[in-house]
This record gives C-alpha cells, structure tokens and sequence, in this order.
C-alpha cells in the first residue's frame, strides 16, 4: 500500500474507536457464539453503511409528509377499527374478512369523500349496514360513530426525535409539510403539534400523486436535484414524488394503513432514495 494512502487510513483509523474496537474483540465474539459471526458481519455492514452514507450540504427543500411521520395516526384507526369488529361481533364472517370488507368500503368512499375521519365514520356505518345480521338502529349507528369519534379525541403524540430533529433540520434546510386529507383536521393537527413554525409552507392536498408533486414543485419554483420527500407511505410519498423527479427519504413505520402499502420503486438515474429507520437518522443524512 503506498505510504500516503497508508497514513489516511492510519489516520481514520485512530479517529474511529468504535469500527477499532468491534474487529478488535471478533475473535472472542466468534469463539463463544455459534450465531456471533452473522451476527458480527450484519453489525460491521451496519457500521460501514453509516460510514458511506452520503451527507447532503445547507439549503435543501425538505417536503416532509404528516400523519405516522411526524406523529402517530394510524394506530388510532387500527383501534377503532379492532372496536368497531368486535361490536359487530359478526358469526359467519372472521375479523380478517370483516377488515377486509371495511377496506373495500374505504377505497370505494375516498374516491367519493377524500381522506379523512368524515370519510371513515361513513365507511364504518356503510360497512356495518352492510354485514350487520340484525336490524340496523339508530342507537348501534350512534355506536358505531362513536368508535371513529374517539380518534379525534387523541392527543397529538410525536414519534421518537421529531421534535428535535425538525428543529435541526429547519437551521439548515428549507421545510415545506406536503400531508393529503382533510383540510381542517390536517390544519387542527400541525397546529396542536407545536411544529407549525418549523415549516416555511403548508401544503394540504386531496391526493398524493405524481401531479400534486409537480404543483408543489411548480408553486415553490423547487429545484428537483436539491429537493426531496420524506414520508412513510410508499404509495403517496415515495412513488409518486420520484416519479415527479425528486429524491425521496422512506421512513418506516410498523404501522402504515394497510391501503398505503406498496413497492418501493426503485429511483430513476440521477435521484437519490434513502431508507431509514426512524426520523431521527435524518440528521445523518441532512
Ligand atoms: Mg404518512
């Protein structure tokens, strides 16, 4: 090895104790675990991972997406929905087919009504009309309202490290929150989640589609090579902002609404996609 690349890499290595210190103790790792050498080998592609991650310089435009990104939301409706089957306590159908039929009323009335609780409180009552085995009454329709009532009573509950990291991010980068839904709820959302003066804009759409990006990008006159989507929903935060030409940040969340699922697509020539596990990595990467 030339002397001089012999000294950069002398040089890193000092500085980094943590790489140093899990190759240095391999062998005991190895010898008293059968399973300790995947093991070691998944933990050093972490490391090197995070080592080549690429860092983006100031003055990025972060679109960052709202609902189970900045806060939690699904698990709301995922409860609501669990009560809702229990009520209707069906004898013929599973719970996995009831939640079956109440997704296909939901795709049905968010082409209809949008996204949002009015749209769901319907669904549900549609769905319980539906497959309710007995006489549809007033009073079990009042249940059954109930059930969606209880999300809009949730506290505003942030997901590990938003708030300070959106606090970091917005010191260095441009921020514009891109969420879909109901207008008034989205708004009564960022304005209960004290993140609201983090962000220079606000865009609320109906959908999340390839020309909803390109609005927002024309409306913000963005430069796509420095501009980016950051959400957990590959079906409205990943696919579409790529294929409208901008880079994307895939957070993973356990819980993303069933109807959000998707495949990732893979970013075209020139853009960037970055997967990480939780907002707080942000911070690596912006
Ligand atoms: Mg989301």
């Amino acid at each position: 090895m030339p002397r001089r690349l012999r000294r950069r890499y002398a040089r890193n290595w000092e500085r980094d104790e943590s790489l140093r210190s899990l190759l240095r103790d391999l062998p005991a790792y190895w010898n008293s675990r059968p399973l300790s050498r995947s093991l070691t080998f998944a933990l050093i592609g972490a490391k090197l991972y995070h080592q080549f991650m690429p860092r983006f310089p100031a003055g990025q435009t972060l679109l960052v997406d709202a609902d189970d990104t900045l806060w939690e939301n699904n698990i709301y409706f995922e409860r609501a929905i669990a009560a809702f089957i229990g009520f209707l306590d069906h004898k013929e159908h599973s719970p996995a087919e009831v939640r079956q039929a109440l997704n296909a009323v939901e795709r049905e009335n968010i082409l209809k009504r949008g996204y949002g609780l009015s749209s769901f409180t319907h669904s549900l009552i549609e769905c319980f009309e539906r497959l309710s085995p007995g006489p549809v009454t007033e009073e079990k329709r009042e249940r059954v309202r109930s059930f969606a009532r209880s999300i809009s009573e949730q506290e505003i509950e942030l997901l590990p490290g938003v708030k300070e990291t959106l606090a970091e991010l917005g010191r260095r980068h441009h921020l514009i929150l891109m969420t879909k839904g109901n207008q008034a709820e989205q708004v009564d959302k960022l304005a209960r989640s004290g993140l609201a003066a983090h962000f220079a804009a606000v865009e609320i759409v109906e959908e999340k589609d390839p020309s909803a990006y390109r609005a927002v990008i024309a409306r913000h006159e963005l430069a796509p090579h420095t501009s980016w989507m950051i959400g957990n929903s590959p079906k409205s935060d990943i696919n579409p902002a790529l294929a409208a030409g901008l880079h994307a940040v895939f957070l993973f969340h356990k819980d993303t609404w069933v109807l959000e699922h998707a495949e990732v697509s893979a970013a075209p020539e020139g853009q960037h996609l970055i997967e990480l596990d939780g907002f707080a990595r942000l911070s690596e990467v912006f």
